[in-house]
């Protein structure tokens, strides 16, 4: 193997006046006692014991007008008008043509979120199309998410 003369450039000086940008410190600062991190994936701070944001993790948020929806990796949520059938029916239930148990939100380990109707009544629809009964459909940031005729919720997905 000959030598490799290839790092000789980054030997040479640098320019008059320019200067390697800065690194962004605040992306590795803790955000309740701003500690720098030794490791920013860490689940949480070493100075303040606080548990960290975890960046890069996927959630799914579905935006309706009576409240927003948030579902982790590998949580099932049911939506409907019964709590006894779903964790958020009061965001549901002044809605009476929404099933007591009418569809269910995920999100894969993968970051892929999906709903599924659960044989509702009245539908549910992706961007207007209506998925047929127990089929699994997914779900992509911006997609509009209705149950029924007119209860829409806006997917936010990270
Ligand atoms: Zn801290």
């Amino acid at each position: 193997m000959q030598p490799q003369h290839g790092r000789e450039a980054t030997l040479l000086p640098a320019e008059q006046g320019q200067r390697p940008p800065a690194p962004d410190s605040t992306a590795f600062m803790c955000p309740y006692c701003e500690a720098v991190l030794t490791n920013p994936a860490a689940a949480q701070c070493d100075s303040c014991l606080r548990p960290l944001p975890q960046k890069g993790t996927p959630v799914l948020r579905v935006q309706f007008p009576t409240g927003e929806l948030k579902v982790s990796v590998g949580q099932h949520l049911v939506l409907g008008r019964d709590a006894g059938q779903s964790p958020v029916a009061a965001t549901f239930t002044q809605y009476d043509n929404v099933s007591r148990r009418h569809s269910t939100v995920w999100l894969d380990p993968a970051g892929t979120a999906w709903v599924r109707d659960e044989g509702s009544t009245n539908g549910t629809f992706v961007n207007g199309e209506r998925l047929p009964r127990g089929v699994e459909a997914p779900l992509r940031d911006g997609d509009q998410l209705r149950l029924a005729a007119d209860v829409t919720g806006t997917v936010q997905l990270n």
